[in-house]
């Protein structure tokens, strides 16, 4: 069987040189005469490959050195409760932004450790609009706000990070990070699960200001809850997820051959251009998200005969366009185009779209 185009909203397409990599690193790696699998955390090979995925996000984000990056299990819901747990006293305030099902999920989570405050919830549009900045209502010294630069269901992402007062702007990037550049100084926390863009499920990055390291509630935590003790343990405080960690940095070294983040921006932006263009285009098909915010990497749209849905999926999984189903509590179609989705795929889905449009309308 060859491979699909793979439209998955995560666990989500890895670039075939990655798996290729993958392949040719089983059964004997490295001279080891053992796969990375099979060998201690602390050994000096996957030190040397812990540091090296490291030292490339961090070339490749142009993190400062005043941030440290961590390499934790627990994907981004995990980060949901240690955020507030971290970064907040119990009398201090947590601010969310809400735009989608993600960020409501978060300030659950908040809401049930500490005193969490909703600045503005983009509900009444069914999360396909973000409120205006003027209207939300912050909080004076909140321990930080909280956002989802980009909501994977409702395809609805936030393009420039909004500037907010004192309190540090804390991120769930996880289906948005390493798809265009991003100026990490203008954040406290960039957190995000490997599973969207960054490699497989079961590693989650955390890239955290190093002063917010610093801040008490972390004092009382246990151990393995604490940012500061994963910061200082190496993020190995116990086992981490040492495949998946590699895997992760196959796919950071992958991108800096593409060229990095800018040419990634420029390939996404593409990718999502054309297909919006082929959506607005078609009476058939429609995207309900207000054009300003309409994400690049996790494109939802409808057919104007939902009975047709079914059989669009059907015929698409035939013709190798695979995962396009939406999300349950959205219905109709996404398509998540992240960096591992080439162009090729996206042209692809939208020659099928016109295709079956014109069969079927
Ligand atoms: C997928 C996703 C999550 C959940 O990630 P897990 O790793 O499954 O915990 C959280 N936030 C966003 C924005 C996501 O896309």
């Amino acid at each position: 069987m060859t491979r699909v185009f793979n439209f998955s909203a995560g666990p989500a397409a890895l670039p075939l040189e990655v798996l290729e990599q993958i392949q040719a690193d089983i059964p004997e790696w490295m001279g080891t005469g053992m796969t990375v699998m099979e060998l201690s955390h602390r050994s000096k090979e996957f030190i040397s490959v812990a540091e090296q995925a490291e030292a490339d996000l961090r070339e490749l984000l142009a993190i400062p050195d005043d941030y440290a990056v961590l390499f934790l299990q627990g994907g981004a819901t995990t980060q949901f409760a240690l955020l507030p747990l971290n970064l907040a006293g119990p009398e201090q305030t947590v601010d969310y932004l809400v735009t989608g099902a993600w960020g409501t999920k978060a300030v659950k989570e908040a809401k049930a450790l500490r005193r969490a405050n909703v600045v503005a919830d983009a509900a009444d549009s069914n999360y396909t609009d973000v409120p205006p900045q003027v209207s939300w209502q912050c909080t004076p010294g909140a321990a930080y706000l909280h956002y989802t630069p980009n909501e994977t269901i409702g395809g609805v992402e936030i393009h420039e990070p909004p500037a907010v007062g004192a309190a540090p702007l804390v991120a769930d990037m996880s289906s948005t990070i390493l798809s265009r550049p991003v100026d990490v100084s203008r954040f406290g926390v960039i957190y995000a699960g490997a599973q969207k863009n960054i490699g497989p499920a079961g590693i989650t990055v955390v890239i955290i200001r190093k002063d917010l390291l610093a801040r008490d509630a972390q004092a009382s935590l246990p151990r393995i809850l604490s940012y500061a003790a994963h910061a200082e343990g190496g993020s190995m405080l116990n086992t981490p997820p040492t495949f998946a960690w590699y895997v992760a940095g196959l796919v950071f070294a992958w991108l800096k051959r593409q060229g990095g983040l800018a040419a990634m921006a420029e390939m996404n932006h593409g990718k999502a251009a054309s297909l919006y263009a082929a959506i607005d285009e078609s009476p058939f098909y429609s995207n309900p998200v207000a054009p300003a915010y309409r994400s690049w990497m996790n494109v939802p749209f409808t057919l104007a005969k939902p009975e047709l849905d079914g059989e669009f999926l059907t015929e698409a999984t035939a013709a190798g366009l695979t995962n396009l189903k939406g999300h349950r509590s959205v219905g109709g179609m996404r398509a998540s185009i992240y960096n591992a989705v080439s162009q090729e795929a996206v042209d692809a889905l939208i020659s099928f779209m016109a295709d079956f449009e014109r069969r079927r309308a």
